[in-house]
């Protein structure tokens, strides 16, 4: 399949990785908007936030258990933003579902 972040997730692409286990890869992004930001990414390739359902929502349920840690890792101790673009109208350009952590500095209101 043509997609960048399952390349990054079997190798084929490198990527900065913050974390790793069977179901999920954590990286930092190419493009920081912030001092800190890095991606969270399931390995099984689902397209956008809204194809979550009750037969792969135990995966999203995972990323959001290991957040704390992954932000603690990543020095986010002020606190951090979780985004999720979902879809053209959301300017998703990436169709794997991944969660922005977004931190280490104080945010605008509004980003992205
Ligand atoms: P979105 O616009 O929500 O789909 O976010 C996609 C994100 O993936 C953007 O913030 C990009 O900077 C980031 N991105 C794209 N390619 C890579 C890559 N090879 N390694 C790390 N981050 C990437
Ligand atoms: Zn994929």
């Amino acid at each position: 399949m043509d997609c960048i972040f399952c390349k990054i997730i079997n190798g084929e692409i490198p990527s900065n990785k913050l974390y790793e286990d069977e179901k999920i890869i954590a990286f930092h992004d190419i493009n920081p908007e912030a001092k800190v930001h890095f991606l969270v990414v399931p390995k099984e390739h689902i397209c956008c936030a809204d194809k979550i359902d009750s037969t792969n929502s135990q995966i999203i349920a995972h990323i959001f258990e290991l957040i704390p840690a992954l932000a603690k890792k990543a020095g986010l101790e002020n606190g951090y933003r979780i985004i999720n673009n979902c879809g053209e109208d959301a300017c998703q350009s990436v169709p794997h579902i991944h969660f922005h952590i977004i931190g280490g500095e104080k945010l605008p209101e509004h980003i992205k």
